[in-house]
């Protein structure tokens, strides 16, 4: 796929629940999730007998009402956000997938994104499979179906892994069965919660606590989860077993909630180490930290926690103020509108900063443009001086594993030394962070990272790109299949 094809960043999630109604907890359990798309939701149920399904445009509170609710029947079910970047921005591309076919009815929810979705495709096509959408997951959905006429669950589901490359965690629905399921590298998300009436898998451990529950451990990377019907317990088949593992380091920096566990670390805890090593790495004396809101602000903290510590004279401060009810900034479709978003949603507190030297803390720089509008926005309050310290690494090429950031050509680093990026932003001084210590701080080598957008080097075989290691893609059509290496 090209940078410019749909990268979809979402949430999913899939219950069994024993004896009780599966529609509110999904429902809550996509809000806590939230965050992860804000396009479309969807939740899709099994009553045992038959399927009941409700997917529409928009926020989760705006997509269901109560009798949205009230219809989707059945203790199990899964559900899913969606935000797209680019292709189709409507309900067809909108999840849970579902399809009833010959051998059952079958729902998916997928987050990630695949790399050869077009070659099974065409391949699928060619054999008669009519599709109603142009996304990977009616892709995975169609391919499941057809094994799972010849082959029981578990190797249906290893044949369809077999044939799809690139990043997924999936929640799938066969019948009253819920499964999950993690690519083998482990790139997306996905765990296993205990709740009082069953169990739960969702993106993020967030929304296991919404509901009461606990988290018991992460799906592991090629790991199949099958949710027992009756929501007594769940098995586990580790399908896939790779060497390295990809884990997607931009989780933990910027898209996952602080609240949430992942891969074995609290993502707050995160943020404040990577905070701490920016401040080891490329502190610098100023009279205010401050935090841009929300991304920025355990970074923040732990930068100035870990100054101070050192014995430096610097206040931590909230100067900025963020009006939670403007959209992303990132999404708006021109530069002009993007400006101006930054400046609708972002307002400093003029007090703090008037006459005093900040050092302005974010996650990211990706466009460039909130910075650039931020260390102006400092100046025109009176800061006598302004920094800027990211707590990721530049960021110089696209992600094509399921985050949307910008193409290449947008990216403000992909061209750029850290020193004609500090004057396109008009700061006094620039850091970011090195790939070693986000390394160090998830207690991982970078080998084990998905660094893609950090390095320009894939842990998959992408069309046009560099990759970091020995993959093999599945050869699909033609009739030569990728030798099965996991079998
Ligand atoms: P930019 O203004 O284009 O440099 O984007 C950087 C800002 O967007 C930072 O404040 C980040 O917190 C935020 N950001 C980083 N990555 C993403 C993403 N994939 N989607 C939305 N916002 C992002």
């Amino acid at each position: 796929m090209t940078a410019s094809g749909p990268r979809e960043k979402c949430g999913v999630v899939g219950v069994s629940l024993g004896d009780r109604a599966s529609a509110r907890p999904l429902y809550y359990a996509l809000y806590a999730l939230q965050h992860r798309g804000q396009e479309s939701a969807g939740i899709v149920t099994h009553d045992g007998f038959q399927q009941h399904s409700h997917v529409s445009m928009g926020l989760v509170g705006d997509a269901f009402d109560e009798a949205d609710l009230a219809g989707l029947n059945g203790s199990v079910g899964i559900g899913h956000v969606r935000y797209p970047t680019a292709g189709s921005v409507d309900t067809s591309c909108a999840q849970p997938f579902s399809v009833s076919f010959k051998s059952g009815s079958l729902g998916l929810s997928h987050n990630g994104n695949l790399v050869n979705a077009a070659e099974i495709r065409d391949e699928l096509a060619g054999l008669g499979h009519a599709f109603t959408s142009d996304g990977d997951t009616e892709v995975i959905a169609h391919d499941l179906a057809r094994n799972l006429l010849e082959e029981d669950l578990v190797r249906a589901v290893k044949h369809t892994m077999r044939r799809i490359h690139g990043s997924y965690s999936l929640t799938i629905m066969h019948d009253d069965t819920v499964m999950g399921v993690r690519d083998p590298e482990g790139n997306r998300p996905l765990c296993i919660g205990e709740l009082d009436e069953g169990y739960i898998l969702a993106s993020e451990s967030a929304a296991i606590d919404v509901l009461d529950g606990e988290l018991v451990r992460d799906v592991r990377p090629g790991e199949l989860v099958i949710l027992q019907p009756d929501g007594a317990d769940f098995d586990a088949y580790q399908l896939f077993e790779r060497e390295r593992s990809a884990h997607c380091f931009f989780e933990h920096v910027y898209f996952a909630r602080p609240d949430s566990a992942m891969d074995g670390h609290l993502v707050y805890d995160v943020r404040r180490e990577l905070g701490r090593q920016l401040w080891a790495e490329s502190g610098v004396d100023s009279d205010v930290v401050m935090p841009v809101p929300d991304s920025g602000r355990a970074f923040a903290s732990g930068y100035a926690e870990a100054a101070q510590e050192e014995g430096a004279d610097v206040e931590f401060a909230e100067g900025l103020m963020k009006n939670r009810y403007v959209g992303r900034t990132f999404i708006m479709p021109t530069q002009d509108a993007r400006e101006r978003a930054v400046r609708l949603k972002l307002n400093p507190i003029s007090d703090v900063v008037e006459g005093r030297t900040v050092t302005l803390i974010d996650d990211s720089i990706v466009r460039g443009t909130t910075s650039n509008q931020l260390v102006q926005l400092m100046r025109d309050v009176g800061a006598e001086g302004v920094h800027v310290r990211i707590g990721a690494p530049p960021i110089v090429a696209p992600c094509y594993m399921g985050i949307d950031m910008a193409t290449r050509e947008e990216l403000i680093a992909a061209d750029r030394t850290v020193e004609e990026i500090r004057e396109e932003i008009g700061a006094d001084s620039l850091g970011y962070l090195s790939i070693d210590a986000v390394a160090e701080a998830l207690s991982t080598s970078r080998a084990d990272l998905c660094l893609g957008c950090v390095t320009g080097e894939y842990p998959y075989d992408i069309d046009g790109e560099t990759t970091d290691r020995d993959v093999e893609r599945p050869v699909i059509g033609g009739g030569a299949e990728a030798a099965p290496s996991d079998d």
